[in-house]
Formats: C-alpha cells, structure tokens, sequence
C-alpha cells in the first residue's frame, strides 16, 4: 500500500535514548507513510518497546526528531494530549477497566474526552464490537472474558477514538495459542481497512502476510528493513538471518 508520494505520518530522525549507561536506541530514523503497515521484529532487549513508546511521548528521546501527524512530539512545548488522540495503542497486558461493561470500556475515552456524547459513543461502540466480533459481549463484565477476546475488546477501544495510526506492542504474547489467530485476524482486517499501523510481534506468518515493511531492531539499531519477502527470503544482515533461524 506504500508508495513514495504518500504522506508522512511518522518522521523519526536520528533518535537516541539511554537508560543510565545503557544506550538503548542508536541514531533511529525511520519514515512510515500514511496508510503503511510496517512490522518491528528484533529479539528481547533490542529497543522495540522503547521506540514504539516514544511515539506517543510514553517516553522522550535523549535528541533527535521525532513528528507524528505534523506535530514535532520531541519538542515538549507540543500538546501530547491532542497528538495522543489520533494515536490508539494496543499493549500485551490489554489494560482494560476489569469492574466496567465490555460497552463501559469501549465508551469511555471519547466520551471522557468529550469527542462524542454518549448516544454517539454507544452507537459507535456496538459498530466496533461487531467488527471484533463480539457483538454478544457489550453487556457482560470484562473479567468474563477470555485473553483473547479481552485483547479484541481493547482493540475496540483504541479504534473508539477513531485514531489515525494503531500502534501495537506484542499484542498476541500473552495469549493461549488457540486465541491468537481471531486477534490476528482483526489486525488483518484493520490493515486491509487502510489504517496506518505500526507492530511489535514475533508472529513471522502474520508479518509476511500483513507488514508492507519489516524493520528488524537489534542492539538499538535498525540493522535492516524491507519488504516481507526480501527480509525474510533474503535476509543480507548476519545478525537478521541469526535471529531468522531461531524463531522461523
Ligand atoms: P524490547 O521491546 O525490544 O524487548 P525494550 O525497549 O523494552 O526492548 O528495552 C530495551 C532496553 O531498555 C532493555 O535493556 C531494557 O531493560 C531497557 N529499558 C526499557 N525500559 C526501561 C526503563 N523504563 N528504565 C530502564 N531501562 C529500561
Ligand atoms: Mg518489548
């Protein structure tokens, strides 16, 4: 879905971040165009989190640029609260509010934020329950539910707010294997869709299927990125094609 005239939705220029001694992200910069799905693959440590993080400013850069939207969210002066707006993220531990509804949930951040009333918002939470397929859950309680369909419901959520990019950090690692699959599948459709996503996942199949580029995170550093195929088929980094070995 890439193409070179497309919009800029994420500029990221020559970022670095360290820890205390530990330099955890290494001169990034990365552009991904609007409507991309690009797919972050690396193994434990390598700084996936961190830099997923510092796009909706969960984290500051040590220096570097860093522009979301046409917003500049490395300058602190930036209203983060306006840029978070259009930013929906979806974590491995779900975050859901256990003592609401499935609906309560759903509802809650754009009527919080008074994007919509609440008819709006209960209107618009339904329309995406049925596109998670979880049309018969809006009344019951979130500690009812299965991982996965926890996970699909936090999706919903995020989509709630009619974001414009979908950041998502191994949004399947902490799901029993047979509910991986109905999680994919929304993504799947959500990419299909046109949203802008950007995806921290060791699920190789999903990525070649869905990314339209894998970048590959190793000791800070992209070492390399590409399309699906010639990342995977034809890995040229010696540390890529270690890592290939170990999880394909
Ligand atoms: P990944 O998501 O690729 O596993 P992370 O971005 O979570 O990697 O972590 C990269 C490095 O930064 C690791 O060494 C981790 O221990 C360290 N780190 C991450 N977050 C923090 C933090 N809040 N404070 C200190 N160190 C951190
Ligand atoms: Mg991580």
């Amino acid at each position: 879905m890439s193409n070179a005239q497309a919009k800029v939705k994420v500029h990221v220029e020559k970022v670095n971040k360290s820890y205390g001694d530990n330099h955890v992200l290494r001169d990034i910069s990365l552009d991904i165009a609007e409507n991309e799905v690009v797919v972050m693959i690396g193994p434990s440590g390598s700084g996936k989190s961190t830099f997923l993080r510092m796009l909706n400013q969960l984290e500051m850069p040590d220096d570097g640029t860093i522009v979301v939207d046409g917003f500049n969210i490395s300058d602190k002066s930036t209203d983060i609260n306006k840029v978070r707006e259009n930013i929906g993220m979806v974590f491995q531990s779900f975050n859901l509010f256990n003592n609401y509804s499935v609906l309560e949930n759903i509802m809650l951040a754009p009527v919080e934020t008074g994007k919509m009333n609440k008819a709006a918002a209960e209107t618009k939470a339904r329309q995406l329950l049925d596109t998670v397929g979880l049309s018969e859950k809006a009344d019951v309680s979130v500690n009812s539910l299965s991982g996965g369909q926890k996970q699909r419901i936090a999706i919903a959520r995020a989509l709630a707010m009619e974001p414009d990019i979908m950041l998502f950090d191994e949004p399947t690692s902490a799901l029993d294997p047979e509910m991986v699959g109905d999680v994919l599948e929304v993504m799947k459709n959500l990419a299909e869709s046109g949203m802008t996503m950007i995806i921290v996942t060791h699920e190789m199949g999903f990525a070649k299927q869905v990314a339209d580029r894998v970048v590959f995170f190793e000791s800070g550093k992209i070492q390399e990125s590409g399309a699906p195929k010639q990342v995977f088929d034809a890995p040229k980094n010696e540390r890529l094609q270690e890592f290939l070995s170990k999880v394909m």
